[in-house]
């Protein structure tokens, strides 16, 4: 699958702090405009420790105070 490089990849959380406090879940709706910064792939949620990961590099991205960290650096690599 090749999905062109979005004009509206600002819209991952890299560097900027919503507008609003999430402290439990991240709303579904930002959530749905989440991808891997890697891959522009969708995520899932993860649980155990909380994380999105991607569906296609498997890179699961940290969870803090409710904010996904989407950072490479800060990513781990899971193999499922
Ligand atoms: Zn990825």
């Amino acid at each position: 699958m090749n999905i062109p490089f979005p004009d509206c990849v600002e819209l991952s959380l890299a560097g900027q702090a919503p507008a609003y406090n999430v402290t439990t879940m991240i709303p579904e709706d930002l959530f749905e405009l989440m991808a891997c910064p890697v891959c522009i792939q969708p995520l899932v949620r993860k649980d155990n420790p909380e994380g999105v990961q991607c569906t296609q590099c498997h890179r699961v991205y940290p969870v803090r105070d409710g904010l996904a960290v989407m950072l490479v650096d800060q990513a781990t690599i899971e193999p499922s």
